[in-house]
C-alpha cells in the first residue's frame, strides 16, 4: 500500500450496524489491551463477528494475545485483509502497517491520522457486529484523531483500583466525551487478588491497588457528563489471565468458567 486512505470510514456513521467500541485508559499497564481481547473473544463466542484494532501506538500487544504475533495482513487489489484468528476474531494492528517488524516509528500527527484511518477504511473487515479498539493510554493524538473519525464510537474506561489510575482514567473519559463519543462504562481491573491461601468461601481480597477507583471515575464521569457511567464489571488479579495473554489463549476460551472470565464475559453481555 502507498500509505493513503483509499475509502471513506463506513463505521460508526449513520446508518451502521456495526457498534464501534474504543477501550480507553489514562495510563498503561491496567490491563486496557487484556480487557480488549477478551471482551472480543467474548463477544464471538456469543455468536457475533467482531473485529479488533489494536491503535495502541506504545505497545500493540494485541496480536500477540490473540495469538497471531508475527502475522502480517495480506492485501487484494487496493484492499488490506485483517488477520483471521482460530476464534473467527479477525484484527489489525498499527505495528502491522510497519514496513519492518523491528522498526522504530515515531508515531505522531499526519502520519498517525493516516495510520488509524487506513486501519478502518482500507481493511476489509466484511459485515461486522462489533469493532473494537485498543488505544493508546491517555488523551493523545490517536483519542483526538479517532474522535474525529469515529465520533459515533462509545468509549469504555479501563482502570485499577488505584487513585492515580483514577485520576488519569477519568482524564481520558473526559477527553472521549469533549469528542462527542459517549462512555458507556468503566471496568475495573486488577481489582483484588483473591487471597491463595483461604478457603475460597471465606472470599478473602487483599486490596493490592487498594479499592475505590473504579467507583470514583464512574461517579465523576456520570456528574460530569450528566448521564450514568456505571461500573461494568470488577475483575479479580489472576495469574492465568495473565499467563493466557503471554501464549495467545486468553482466559474467557482458555478457562471459561475462571472468575476473571466470569466478569469478562458479564461485561460482553452488557455491551
Ligand atoms: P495495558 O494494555 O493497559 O498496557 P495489558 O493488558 O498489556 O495492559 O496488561 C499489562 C500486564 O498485566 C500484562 O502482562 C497482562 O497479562 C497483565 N494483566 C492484566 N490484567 C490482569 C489481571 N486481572 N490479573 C493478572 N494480570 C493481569
Amino acid at each position: 500500500s502507498d500509505g493513503k486512505a483509499q475509502r471513506d470510514i463506513q463505521f460508526a456513521q449513520p446508518g451502521s450496524l456495526t457498534k464501534v467500541f474504543a477501550i480507553a485508559s489514562g495510563k498503561g499497564g491496567v490491563g486496557k489491551s487484556s480487557v480488549t481481547v477478551n471482551l472480543a473473544l467474548a463477544m464471538a463466542a456469543q455468536g457475533l463477528k467482531v473485529g479488533v484494532v489494536d491503535a495502541d501506538i506504545y505497545g500493540h500487544s494485541v496480536p500477540a494475545m490473540l495469538g497471531v504475533a508475527d502475522a502480517r495482513p495480506t492485501q487484494v487489489e487496493d484492499l488490506i485483509m485483517p488477520v483471521p484468528t482460530e476464534s473467527g476474531v479477525s484484527v489489525i494492528s498499527i505495528g502491522m502497517l510497519k514496513p519492518r517488524r523491528d522498526q522504530v516509528v515515531a508515531w505522531r500527527g499526519p502520519m498517525l491520522d493516516r495510520a488509524l484511518v487506513q486501519m478502518l477504511a482500507d481493511v476489509y473487515w466484511g459485515d461486522l457486529d462489533v469493532l473494537l479498539l485498543d488505544l493508546p493510554p491517555g488523551t493523545g493524538d490517536v483519542a483526538i484523531s479517532l474522535g474525529q473519525h469515529l465520533p459515533g464510537a462509545e468509549v469504555v474506561v479501563v482502570t485499577t483500583p488505584q487513585e492515580a489510575a483514577a485520576e488519569v482514567a477519568e482524564r481520558a473519559g473526559t477527553m472521549a466525551s469533549m469528542m462527542h463519543q459517549r462512555v458507556v462504562g468503566v471496568v475495573e481491573n486488577m481489582s483484588f487478588l483473591p487471597c491463595p491461601h483461604c478457603p475460597p468461601e471465606a472470599d478473602h481480597r487483599l486490596e493490592v491497588f487498594g479499592a475505590g477507583g473504579g467507583d470514583r471515575v464512574a461517579q465523576t464521569l456520570s456528574q460530569r457528563f450528566g448521564y450514568d457511567v456505571p461500573v461494568l464489571g470488577r475483575i479479580p488479579l489472576d495469574v492465568a489471565l495473565r499467563e493466557g495473554g503471554d501464549v495467545g489463549a486468553p482466559i474467557v476460551t482458555a478457562d471459561p468458567t475462571a472468575p476473571s472470565a466470569q466478569v469478562l464475559r458479564s461485561v460482553a453481555e452488557t455491551l
